[in-house]
């Protein structure tokens, strides 16, 4: 009987701790858990190890207090633009394009999707040259057009949208490519959209639309109550031009009819896609988008938009609550892209985590119609962590402080923080 207890005493004395790192102390926000209380995060091995009230210091190899900070699952953006750089003939997926890292990390995102950027010709010039490079998560919304999203003249070519290669490309490579996307459309007809639900159908996943130029030979009302389906997604739903609002500013009915049908609205912002005039009396009549993105491109990244984040604060000082906000930032859109492995902090999980402040005080939010919002909170990023490793701190709270290190050491290990080596984020589970 004495022998059994002697081992475990050894084991427990030179034992490893257990954890890599522990979040101490913040609240935790985890809509897919319904959490939303002051939690402990540890983190073993890239995933999350454990969740609990009170996890003792002495178990993680690294401690950081982020006590009055959010903890959330890593931001997920579901529209973006990165297909950065040239394809040997021309810029890759349009002149605005960005490289993900660039941007995503330091706001707390650790998943985009790009919507449309490329298309079947170029998707794998893409995937190689940006998505297998990245420390950010790339997803796919792939382009109906043939060659994404080049410039103005392809999108409208419709003699390029080719429902079934498009389909057979997303079945080869359905780790990366989450749906379709339709995009830009001047023409009177419906073709492009048709093309997309084709291949959409045809491969079991949503569409992403956006409508492009609104004609009355198509009217909007069309697109989400018959031509989508349920699951299949409308970005830029504060756009100017969707019809949202009657004569005494009340929200259509119709809305709120595509919405029962399961048809999904995504922010989208962009550089021409948001208006106060009709997000706010939206969100004030009931109407909250079901994601919130940001279509962030080299545009919007320096005019209305800005970041992920200050797309969320908007909603924020709309009045809908932060756990609302975070829902609508990780795990819904997760559920939206069906990549259920991602968007909440459950054990087992991949630790991509956001450590998230609110700041108060005195605010102004710009939208692309020349208007701009007051608002007295908003939220900054103080640390990112992907899959387990940290990709940004902007205070250095995981960091030691520099007099307390001891002697400087040429030769010496550089600071454990992910920083170095391994720089992609690891490759998502099966789903099933
Ligand atoms: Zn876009």
């Amino acid at each position: 009987m004495r022998l059994p207890i002697l081992l475990f005493c050894a084991n427990a004395l030179f034992a490893q701790p257990a954890y890599d790192l522990l979040l101490k102390g913040g609240r935790v926000i985890d809509p897919k858990n319904k959490i939303s209380a002051v939690r402990d995060v540890a983190i073993r091995e890239g995933v999350i190890a454990a969740v609990a009230p009170d996890i003792p210091a002495s178990q993680a190899r690294k401690v950081v207090n982020v006590s009055g900070l959010y903890v959330t699952p890593g931001l997920i953006d579901l529209h973006a633009h990165v297909f950065a750089g040239t394809d040997g003939v021309g810029l890759a997926g349009g002149p605005s394009s960005i490289y993900p890292d660039a941007f995503a990390l330091r706001v707390g995102v650790t998943t985009v999707v790009d919507a449309g950027s490329s298309g079947r010709r170029n998707f794998a010039h893409f995937k190689k040259s940006v998505i297998d490079r990245a420390r950010t998560r790339v997803l796919v919304f792939l382009n109906i057009g043939g060659s994404g999203m080049p410039g103005d003249d392809h999108e409208q070519d419709v003699t390029d949208m080719d429902a079934k290669a498009a389909a057979a490309l997303v079945g080869a490579n359905r780790d990366t490519i989450v749906g379709i996307k339709v995009a830009h459309y001047r023409g009177p007809d419906w073709t492009p959209v048709e093309r997309g639900v084709e291949a959409g159908t045809l491969a079991n996943i949503p569409v992403m639309i956006d409508f492009g130029e609104f004609r009355p030979e198509r009217p909007f009302q069309d697109l989400v109550l018959n031509k989508l389906r349920p699951g299949d997604i409308y970005t830029h739903c504060f756009y100017a031009p969707v019809p949202m609002l009657d004569e005494q500013g009340r929200l259509l009915p119709y809305l709120f009819e595509a919405r029962k049908r399961g048809v999904l609205f995504d922010v989208g912002h962009g550089g021409a896609a948001f208006e106060f005039r009709q997000a706010v009396p939206a969100v004030r009549q009931g109407f909250p988008p079901d994601s919130i993105s940001t279509d962030v491109h080299s545009g919007s990244l320096n005019s209305g938009m800005k970041d992920q984040l200050n797309v969320m604060s908007r909603f924020l000082n709309m009045g809908m609550t932060i756990d609302d906000v975070i829902y609508r930032s990780t795990w819904n859109p997760a559920r939206i892209i069906h990549r259920e492995q991602i968007g909440h902090l459950s054990v087992g999980a991949i630790a991509d985590i956001a450590v998230l402040r609110v700041e108060k005080g005195q605010f102004g939010f710009v939208d692309s119609y020349g208007a701009r919002m007051d608002g007295v909170q908003r939220l900054a990023c103080e640390l990112t962590v992907a899959s387990g490793r940290v990709v940004y701190d902007l205070n250095g709270i995981t960091r030691e402080r520099w007099d307390k290190l001891g002697k400087y050491q040429p030769q010496g290990e550089p600071y454990w923080d992910g920083a170095r080596g391994g720089a992609r984020s690891r490759p998502l589970p099966p789903t099933r």
